[in-house]
């Protein structure tokens, strides 16, 4: 599953935030799903489709797409120095496909900002230069093994070079996602800095729909995404139910919950989505790449199904919806037979043919 590390500085709401992702009355409700370890949290993708889908096809299970949460404590200013960043954490941070940063814009005196004030923009720049240091120390010590092995014709030049070039960019003073920065040719080095960046703003309430502010946060992290929340808020929005929940956010002026922003737009900057499979016995969501091909998105299923890919029958959602059965669909001529090059929509209905 995508999973998506959440890091920050102490006190900015991080703890706050995750109790309300894996707290949530209304997704525990609906789906059932677990809290693996204390700071792993797998919660299910929103997909309002599938409810529908289930109805139509009488399923008595729906499996969403999910997104494990981890809460990865321990950056605080000077973590990459001493000791360096304990080895948990970076066990923790390497095995994430996103990091999602956490950083604090609500003012409250009562609680205590570790460098003495609110400042989402040096806060930002503390957590980012602590990330590039610890990049920095693994490239002090890749590069000249790399060069050796480069003598030895152990490893390709242009792997050196490439580690290289990422240790300029991270000297400036960026982080490798920042820049675009392509670490195919040296993913075995973990650099922590090239995974794709989420930042959430932890903000007052007024500033939910400060719309000024907001896109002045924006600026500060482009071209990554920006959401923001407010985690008290979110944290007893998930105490309530579906209707209780939908009055306390519109009160405040937003249509949808933080958390569900965060877990949507983790799927869009990693380029993922979903198509669905349904039946009586379950309706299902699987996630897959975009412009990925039917029988990689077989395979998501099983390793025999895109080895014996025949053909996948497709209805779009909104055509079967429109359509109330599958049998309507196809008299209708909405149900495609499609071959081995088509390319997957985001909400097709999917019914494989292998053998
Ligand atoms: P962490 O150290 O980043 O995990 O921060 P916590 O989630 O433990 O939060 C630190 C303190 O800030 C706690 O006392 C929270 O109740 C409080 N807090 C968290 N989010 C908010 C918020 O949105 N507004 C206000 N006023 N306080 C918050």
């Amino acid at each position: 599953a995508l999973t998506i590390g959440i890091v920050g500085l102490p006190n900015v709401g991080k703890s706050t935030m995750f109790n309300a992702l894996t707290k949530n009355n209304v997704l525990a409700a609906n789906y059932p799903f677990a809290t693996i370890e204390p700071n792993v949290g797998v919660v299910p993708l929103p997909d309002p489709r599938l409810k529908k889908l289930a109805e139509i096809f009488g399923s008595a299970a729906i499996l969403p797409a999910t997104v494990s949460f981890v809460d990865i404590a321990g950056i605080v200013k000077g973590a990459s120095e001493g000791e360096g960043l304990g080895n948990k954490f970076l066990a923790n941070i390497r095995e994430a496909d996103a990091i999602c940063q956490v950083v604090r814009a609500f003012v409250d005196d009562d609680v205590h900002h570790v460098d003495g004030k609110v400042s989402p923009s040096s806060d930002l720049e503390t957590i980012n230069t602590e990330l590039i240091l610890a990049d920095l120390q693994t490239l002090e010590k890749a590069v000249p093994r790399l060069e050796k092995e480069v003598k030895g014709k152990k490893t390709e030049k242009s792997v050196y070079e490439a580690a290289l070039a990422a240790q300029k960019v991270l000297e400036e003073g960026k982080t490798l996602s920042s820049v675009g920065f392509d670490t195919s040719e040296i993913r075995e080095l973990g650099l922590l800095t090239a995974k794709p960046f989420i930042y959430v703003f932890n903000v007052d309430e007024s500033q939910l729909t400060d719309e000024v502010f907001q896109a002045e946060m924006q600026a500060l992290v482009a071209p990554a995404e920006a959401i923001f929340l407010n985690a008290q808020l979110e944290s007893e929005v998930a105490e309530l139910d579906e209707d209780e929940a939908k009055e306390l956010l519109e009160s405040v002026g937003i249509t949808e919950p933080g958390l569900e922003q965060l877990a949507h737009k983790g799927f869009n900057t990693l380029g993922l989505q979903t198509y669905l499979t349904a039946g009586p016995k379950e309706t299902r969501a699987w996630t897959i790449g975009k412009g990925w091909t039917a029988p990689m998105a077989a395979g998501v299923i099983h390793t025999d199904f895109q080895k014996g890919f025949i053909k996948a029958e497709i209805i779009s959602f909104d055509d079967l919806v429109e359509c109330g059965s599958v049998a309507e669909a196809r008299a209708k001529g909405k149900a495609r037979m499609e071959g081995k090059d088509y390319v997957m929509q985001d909400g097709d209905v999917v019914e494989f043919r292998h053998s």
